[in-house]
């Protein structure tokens, strides 16, 4: 756990490396992306396996997140093409303008315990191949995929102190937040934390995109392919014992009969569900990542049983044989859930899915609308109208038609709206190269032809 002082030293190695990184130019950067993209393919079992032993979940799940991690990295090698910036040639009498996109400087991530390897890859590939250097702390609980991916990208032969990995907590983030050297700041974590990030970073003048927590409500409309929907949902929602930020926790159903039936059929499906090691690839659920994170989500069971909600499926007694000690919880099932509770308002982060009844798509938008989060939603039917019509005029940042999770590819954008996102640009694709980069535009005027220029007391532009 990295205190104030070791942290300032990952900044004085990165600021140090800054200056002949800025200048080394973006096709030799892309060529140690390319290196560094083999050898995370080469390599990509142990840091699954990395993956799954310190986070939890499913091996088959950390090779995904895993892949979409390297897609980014893919993304980051066309750096050259990215960093190309605009040309307008005679923008006036013998005068050329160019806009160029210039590096910032050093650059901090910090990331959450959920996806220990895709969110770290979801900055520092782009950050670096702009030209920044890059200091990273990732979340305390699951620090060594992001160790494990720094050894790699060095053996590629990226230079010393052009990315640095510090473990650590609140004083290691302070100390980012607080430091002058620091130009910009990318943080994905919960929605309280993500507020003070961006609320101090900006506050010291620092470049913040500060990623929250969420919500993520699925509609099915009464004309929808149930079956399938509820094959998606029964993913979506216990996938990674729903510790995902695009994880779908709120199923929003359109008429009684369509709420009928997807309960029943999500308890059919609940029950084929096996729960236990990552590592045992008959298992589709692991364990919850600690044991307070274990009982927080627990707890979450106990209040919806409080406020009323119908407990359709009741993990809280599962013990796994051989791993009693595990921090397991099955999977939980609410219907008759309303606005009001807080297993409805509040972000559980773990398999416990709660079903909405409302009549109407419109109802069911409003609701979305009103909620706190705004990371994702999708909708299930087989009506065209009623699909654009949702994705059009939803508030929120991502949205699925007939998919479940739309986490955008890596060369479109990821972030949500209202309280998921603080600031004004998205995580990856092409909003990471405004993000990692400053504009700069020049205007250039050579006298030629042995013109002489007068003095110009119009404002240019009205020659
Ligand atoms: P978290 O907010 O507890 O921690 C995130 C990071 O902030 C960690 O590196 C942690 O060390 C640091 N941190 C924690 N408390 C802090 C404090 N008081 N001051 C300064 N730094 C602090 O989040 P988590 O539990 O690791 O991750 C789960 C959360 O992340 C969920 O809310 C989830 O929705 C969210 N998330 C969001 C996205 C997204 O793209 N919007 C993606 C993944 C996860």
């Amino acid at each position: 756990m990295a205190g104030k002082s070791t942290v300032e030293e990952a900044i004085t190695a990165a600021q140090a490396a800054f200056p002949g990184w800025r200048d080394t130019p973006p096709s030799k950067r892309a060529r140690i992306l390319f290196r560094f993209k083999q050898l995370l393919e080469e390599n990509a079992e142990r840091i699954g396996a990395a993956i799954t032993d310190e986070h939890g979940k499913v091996l088959d799940d950390a090779m995904g997140e895993f892949q979409r991690g390297v897609e980014v990295v893919d993304y980051a090698c066309g750096a050259p093409e990215l960093l190309k910036g605009e040309f307008s040639k005679n923008a006036g009498p013998r005068i050329d303008a160019w806009s160029d996109h210039q590096p910032l400087g050093v650059v901090a991530g910090i990331t959450p315990f959920n996806f220990p390897a895709m969110v770290p890859m979801w900055m520092f590939p782009m950050a670096i191949a702009c030209g920044n250097t890059f200091v990273l702390k990732p979340s305390e609980k699951d620090p060594t995929p992001a160790l494990l991916i720094a050894g790699l990208f060095s053996e590629a032969g990226l230079p010393d102190g052009v990315f640095n990995v510090v473990n650590g907590d609140r004083e290691a983030v302070d100390t980012l937040l607080n430091d002058e050297r620091v130009q910009a700041i990318s943080f994905v974590g919960s929605t309280p934390v993500a507020d003070y990030v961006y609320s101090t970073g900006t506050a010291n003048g620092k470049r913040v995109q500060a990623l929250g927590g969420a919500k993520n409500h699925a509609v099915v409309m009464p004309d929808a392919d149930i079956d399938n929907a509820v094959s998606a949902l029964i993913g979506a929602a216990y996938g990674s014992s729903g510790e995902r930020c695009m994880a779908v926790s709120v199923v929003v159903c359109v008429g009684d009969e369509v709420a009928n039936d997807v309960v029943n059929k999500l308890g059919e499906r609940i029950a084929e569900l096996n729960v236990g090691p990552g590592t045992d690839t008959r298992n589709q659920m692991g364990p919850l990542v600690t044991k307070e994170h274990r009982d927080k989500v627990r707890g979450y069971v106990d209040i919806g049983v409080e406020e009323g909600a119908t407990l359709v499926a009741d993990g809280r007694e599962l013990v796994v044989a051989g791993h009693e000690d595990g921090h397991f919880l099955g999977p939980c099932l609410f219907d008759n859930v309303t606005q009001e509770m807080r297993i409805y308002r509040e972000e559980i982060f773990g398999p416990v899915l709660c079903v909405v009844r409302v009549e109407s798509e419109e109802q069911a938008m409003r609701l979305i609308d009103a909620h706190e989060y705004g990371n994702g939603a999708c909708i299930f039917t087989r009506d065209g109208e009623a699909a654009r019509y949702f994705a059009d005029r939803i508030r929120v940042g991502m949205v699925g038609i007939n998919v479940p999770l739309p986490v955008p590819v890596a060369y479109h954008s990821f972030g949500g709206w209202k309280r998921s996102l603080f600031g004004d640009l998205c995580a990856y694709g092409p909003d990471s190269v405004r993000f990692y980069t400053r504009r700069k535009t020049i205007t250039q005027r050579w006298p030629s032809g042995g013109v002489r220029e007068k003095a110009q007391f119009a404002f240019p532009g009205r020659q």
